[in-house]
């Protein structure tokens, strides 16, 4: 037997690196500060350097670690020098969350070609080109965790989001497959699902009252979520308290699909 460790130790992430995709605002910056206040150094990613400099600041001015590294998750160059810019700098990579997201809401019939394109590129190519990119900096350390961001869209779609539903999917089917090839390596693969959660991707909806108003017919817990009810969930998923965790969906909906 291990000697026991305390709770504050099994969930610190001192010393691990951590990368957070897609983290200038939302759920992102939500868990990307989670992870500093746990300890670890976060490296920011967003497609605008300039949408990073203000949360780097913040979290600078709270004594927390962090730097930036700004690219886009579905260019594949800019995805492999920006993790290898992130490896040079800080000798390794521990921590990656595939959080980047973009939504398109409108009727299968009325999407072009592009628009799905764009969205599957983002959620689906985007999470396979960070994962690549890190694992054999994970695989060196014997350690590593990888935590998609899916959402309950994959369970309990709305009509005008045919593309986002199957990009969760995917997603949530990466995590497992994943999980399988990771495991002996010592990486583990999860994700989180997110129910509907007030950020500026959610915008058109929260500001709307009688979509609030039937949506909380729906929620027990009676309110919209914050990023900060979903980083506590990514703090525990890259701990040392997950290390048995593997290939898992952790739901996150204010009680949401338990009336399935
Ligand atoms: P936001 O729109 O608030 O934040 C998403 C961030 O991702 C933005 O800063 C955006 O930048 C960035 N981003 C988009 N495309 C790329 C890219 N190609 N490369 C790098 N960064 C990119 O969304 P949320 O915080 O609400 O959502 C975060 C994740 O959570 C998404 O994957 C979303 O699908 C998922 N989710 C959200 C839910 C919700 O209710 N909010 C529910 C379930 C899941 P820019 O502004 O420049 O486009």
């Amino acid at each position: 037997m291990n000697s026991p460790r305390s709770h504050t130790d099994t969930f610190s992430l001192a010393g691990r690196v951590a990368l957070v995709t897609g983290s200038a605002r939302g759920i992102g910056w939500g868990i990307a500060r989670g992870f500093a206040e746990a300890g670890a150094h976060v490296v920011l990613n967003d497609l605008d350097p300039a949408s990073l400099t203000p949360k780097l600041a913040e979290l600078r001015a709270s004594g927390l670690k962090g730097s930036a590294a700004a690219f886009d998750v579905t260019n594949e160059a800019a995805v492999a020098e920006g993790i290898a810019v992130v490896v040079a700098a800080h000798g390794r990579l521990d921590l990656l969350v595939n959080n980047a997201g973009v939504q398109k809401r409108k009727r299968l019939v009325d999407f072009t070609y592009d628009e799905w394109r764009a969205v599957i590129d983002t959620h689906i190519n985007g999470a396979f080109l960070c994962s690549r990119a890190a694992i054999p900096h994970m695989t060196a350390n014997k350690f590593g965790r990888i935590i998609m961001i899916g959402s309950i869209a994959v369970q309990s779609p709305k009509a005008e989001i045919p593309a986002y539903a199957v990009a969760k999917g995917g997603v949530t089917s990466l995590v497992r497959a994943l999980a399988i090839e990771l495991g002996p390596l010592g990486i583990t693969c999860n994700a989180i699902a997110p129910g509907y959660v007030a950020t500026e991707f959610t915008r058109a909806l929260h500001t709307n009252p009688d979509f609030t108003a039937k949506l909380l017919e729906r929620v027990p817990n009676g309110r919209w979520g914050r990023p900060d009810d979903i980083a506590p969930a990514a703090v525990y998923l890259a701990s040392d308290g997950a290390a048995f965790v593997n290939g898992s969906v952790l739901t996150v909906d204010g009680g949401y699909l338990a009336f399935g």
